[in-house]
């Protein structure tokens, strides 16, 4: 049932919306279609908070929508969108505008046996494709608005603005569920996460960040369905989980996980850290992690940035310590040892995803300088603080300080002699020898 909400009663703060969020809808809705704010940014201005993102809803088709922008490209395979693009560099903003989607009726979807790699062929020019398990490969079928609101996953998620009209449609009781503070599934859970496991790491994800329970039935298949989260493909895997560490409630989401049993055996990266219970351990390296994501925290919610890679590489330091030294041991020397221990680790827990060139150098840069702080002679140190990436690894170290697993004075040491003058650099030196 479509419900309009006036402006009386959802009370959205009209300073929070954002210009070209508007702008898009205005253009679509000036060219005859309709067009909405949607998902995350309708619940997050409810709660009032200012969305970090706008997406966009429209019955215009993706071809229709570039159409009608200057910068717009169509992107996506399984689930073809279009990214209307405003300002340039770092002051570029993407509005994401997808068109209204029909509803999956599971009889009418074409199945394919394999997933998305084995079957690429049988999946060409299909636009509604789902796999043995019932996961959703392509989904690309345009449909009235009603059944996009019903095939979005969780109610506060499925509400649409006009920002022109001041007005909130909500099909599914999202308003009511926002203001409760609870995370309900549209339709049946179990289904739900059939079609798309991602979605049982969504409902962790916006627990911890809302602070919201999760309804019984919602949360009840999701035990049961978290084996199927190996279907899905690495590299959204590898997006969902740093999503969850950088929502600004990274240790909030481990406790959910934990709670939910997804703590272990789901990622990578996160059995690298967590002991048999799903918890940081009690040692300089569940210190250190813990340190590490406190600071993403705090950084998320200064609105600052946060490097992947800076919080992947604090993350998988403890066991590339750990290889490093086991390589030591078998005789191999320092620097060589580092640079092997550094590629097991990342192939054991990054894996093959896109962008991984980039990603694994920015974090190799980190480690291998952790031992070149170490060694306070000579031009060394001049070098070291011309590096581009200095300050990423002098953070890194000084986190290392700060769980206790070297000396803090250390880390002071290159704090002054970053700073120096000239003169004082040279008495530093002196000191270290
Ligand atoms: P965030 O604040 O993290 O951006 P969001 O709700 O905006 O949260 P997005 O991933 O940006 O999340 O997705 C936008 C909207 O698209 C969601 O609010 C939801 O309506 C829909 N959506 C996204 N992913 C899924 C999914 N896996 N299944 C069903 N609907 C989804
Ligand atoms: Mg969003």
């Amino acid at each position: 049932k479509r419900v309009e909400i006036a402006a009386e009663e959802h009370r959205i703060d009209p300073a929070l919306l954002d210009e070209r969020g508007v702008k898009v809808v205005k253009g679509l809705t000036d060219a005859g279609f309709e067009a909405y704010i949607v998902g995350g940014a309708v619940r997050d201005l409810l709660l009032g908070r200012r969305p970090k993102d706008f997406d966009v809803a429209t019955d215009a088709t993706p071809e229709q929508v570039k159409n009608q922008f200057r910068r717009a490209f169509i992107i996506g395979r399984r689930f073809r969108i279009v990214h209307v693009v405003y300002g340039r560099g770092r002051e570029h903003e993407v509005i994401e505008v997808s068109t209204f989607r029909a509803l999956l009726k599971e009889d009418d979807a074409e199945q394919v046996q394999g997933n998305e790699k084995t079957s690429k062929s049988a999946l060409d020019g299909k636009s509604h494709v789902v796999d043995a398990s019932g996961r959703v490969l392509r989904d690309n079928v345009w449909g009235p608005q009603i059944e996009d609101a019903a095939r979005r996953d969780f109610t506060v998620n499925a509400m649409y603005y006009d920002p022109q009209r001041q007005l909130v449609v909500d099909y599914h009781g999202g308003l009511a569920d926002a203001r409760k503070k609870v995370l309900r599934m549209i339709g049946d859970p179990e289904t739900r996460y059939r079609e798309d496991p991602v979605r049982i790491l969504r409902a962790v994800r916006f627990a911890a960040k809302l602070g919201f329970t999760i309804e019984p039935k919602t949360r009840a298949p999701i035990v049961a369905m978290g084996p199927l989260l190996a279907n899905v493909p690495l590299s959204r895997m590898f997006d969902e989980m740093i999503k969850l560490l950088q929502t600004g409630h990274a240790l909030a989401s481990i406790e959910e996980l934990r709670k939910q049993g997804l703590a272990r055996g789901v990622f990578p990266i996160l059995d690298a850290v967590l002991d048999k219970d799903g918890a940081l351990p009690d040692n300089v390296h569940g210190k250190f992690v813990r340190l590490a994501l406190e600071d993403t925290d705090k950084r998320v919610a200064e609105g600052r940035s946060v490097a992947p890679s800076f919080m992947l590489a604090c993350m998988l330091w403890g066991e590339v310590q750990q290889r490093w030294k086991r390589l030591i041991d078998a005789g191999e020397g320092a620097v060589p040892a580092l640079q092997q221990a550094i590629d097991l680790v990342f192939d054991a827990r990054v894996g093959d995803i896109s962008g991984r060139g980039k990603l694994a150098a920015d974090m190799r840069e980190i480690w291998m300088m952790q031992p070149r702080f170490e060694r306070r002679t000579g031009s060394g140190p001049h070098r070291l603080i011309e590096q581009p990436r200095y300050r990423a690894g002098f953070d890194f170290l000084a986190l290392r300080a700060e769980a206790g697993e070297i000396d803090p004075a250390l880390a002071d040491w290159w704090e002054d002699f970053a700073l120096g003058s000239e003169d004082d650099r040279r008495a530093l030196l002196d000191q270290a020898r």
